[in-house]
């Protein structure tokens, strides 16, 4: 029986806030190191609108890594999976995800997944629009209509911060740029990439996000097939093989969620055939996942038998 009440959230937020004291927030984004490492708040949102949550739910959080798989699900709705998987890889890596160290020593340096940056940068690069404005309000739209929030948008101080600062993801865009993997201005694609990641929501919209990929990309609300069954399951199976970064195997084992982190200290996770999860706990392991939101998982996916394995 899944968790019904937001009582018995709360006590599990109690629980998992004391790991908060275990983990840093990023400060590589120096907008990100601003967060308040205590913070910790969740949403479960369920198919038939019921929603329960516990903690800090206002408090908004830019996505980061998380974008890689809404961005992955409109790249493969745009150009089909036979196009995208040509320019990039569905292998877990076992390195960090901002490593640059795979693509020079595979053939062809595609890289070997599009949970990792240099295989997000592609899937950025392959969304389709006329101007890098048109191209981000396309995956804007995607993600509000998923969310139900039209109000969403990006947080410019975050998508300047990491602008300015986003030597290694130029890094790995000019090497996938000489090896013709990535064909536009760099500068642009990390504008484009740069406001991806900044695109804020509290834990609720998360969780009706993370509902969607668990439904089979259905809005059982507003009744509408938002992404292609196929393409749901393609995302929901790299969150199981990469999107908790090199601790996937870990997280699989232990907690056995579709899920994918920031390292804004955001989880989205989808529960098969059952609910949405949206996390918020700023402070990350060394890994870069929220420590104390995967603290929480793991009571929820203990106490509530969440695991799909
Ligand atoms: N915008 C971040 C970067 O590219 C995202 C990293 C992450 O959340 O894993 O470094």
């Amino acid at each position: 029986m899944p968790c019904q009440s937001s009582d018995e959230l709360n006590i599990l937020v109690k629980e998992a806030r004391e790991y908060t004291k275990e983990g840093k927030v990023a400060n590589y984004i120096p907008a990100l190191g601003r967060a308040n490492p205590h913070d910790l708040s969740i949403a479960i949102q369920y198919p038939d609108g019921q929603c329960i949550s516990a903690g800090d739910i206002e408090r908004k959080i830019s996505l980061q890594s998380i974008s890689k798989v809404i961005s992955l699900a409109l790249v493969l709705m745009d150009r089909g999976s036979n196009y995208v998987f040509e320019r990039v890889g569905m292998e877990p890596t076992g390195d960090p995800f901002n490593s640059i160290a795979k693509l020079e020593t595979l053939s062809p340096a595609k890289p070997l997944n599009p949970m990792i940056n240099a295989g997000a940068l592609v899937v950025t690069h392959m969304i389709k629009g006329n101007s890098i404005e048109d191209r981000f309000q396309r995956l804007l739209s995607f993600i509000r209509e998923m969310a139900n929030d039209s109000t969403i948008d990006y947080c410019e101080d975050v998508a300047q911060s990491e602008f300015k600062t986003a030597y290694l993801n130029r890094a790995l865009c000019y090497f996938l740029k000489q090896h013709h993997i990535i064909e536009e201005d760099v500068e642009k694609l990390i504008d484009l990439y740069t406001k991806q990641c900044a695109i804020e929501m509290n834990c609720l919209e998360l969780a009706r996000i993370g509902m969607i990929f668990a439904m089979d990309g259905v809005d059982l609300e507003s009744g509408k097939q938002i992404i292609p069954v196929h393409i749901s399951r393609i995302c929901k199976t790299f969150m199981v093989t990469c999107g908790m970064y090199n601790a996937s195997g870990e997280f699989a084992i232990k907690i056995g969620i579709p899920a994918k982190s920031g390292v804004s200290g955001g989880i989205m996770g989808a529960v098969p055939g059952k609910f949405g999860i949206g996390i918020f706990g700023p402070a990350l392991d060394e890994k870069g996942n929220s420590v104390a939101g995967i603290k929480l998982l793991e009571l929820l996916s203990r106490n509530y038998k969440l695991s799909m394995f």
